[in-house]
């Protein structure tokens, strides 16, 4: 499983229960930690190694929307703002 296939899981699963928060920290030489918190308090956290941040997940990380499966899902967090 990818990074994003385990993220893609994570949105699908848990979307319809409210926004969910991402964040990631600031990029080091052996990649960045990647969260995302739902609204029912579950929070997907995976390190992500620069071989697997790929367009996507770089879109993912740098974008206030992001559209997984075709759906927009409504982001916030402080890597954004
Ligand atoms: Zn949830």
């Amino acid at each position: 499983m990818t990074v994003l296939a385990d993220l893609e899981e994570f949105v699908r699963d848990h979307r319809q229960h409210g926004q969910m928060t991402g964040d990631a920290t600031e990029p080091e030489w052996n990649g960045y930690r990647l969260t995302v918190a739902c609204a029912c308090g579950v929070v997907f956290e995976r390190w992500v190694a620069p071989a697997d941040a790929d367009a996507d997940l770089v879109r993912w990380r740098s974008a206030p929307v992001m559209s997984l499966s075709g759906r927009p899902v409504p982001l916030c967090g402080p890597a954004w703002h």
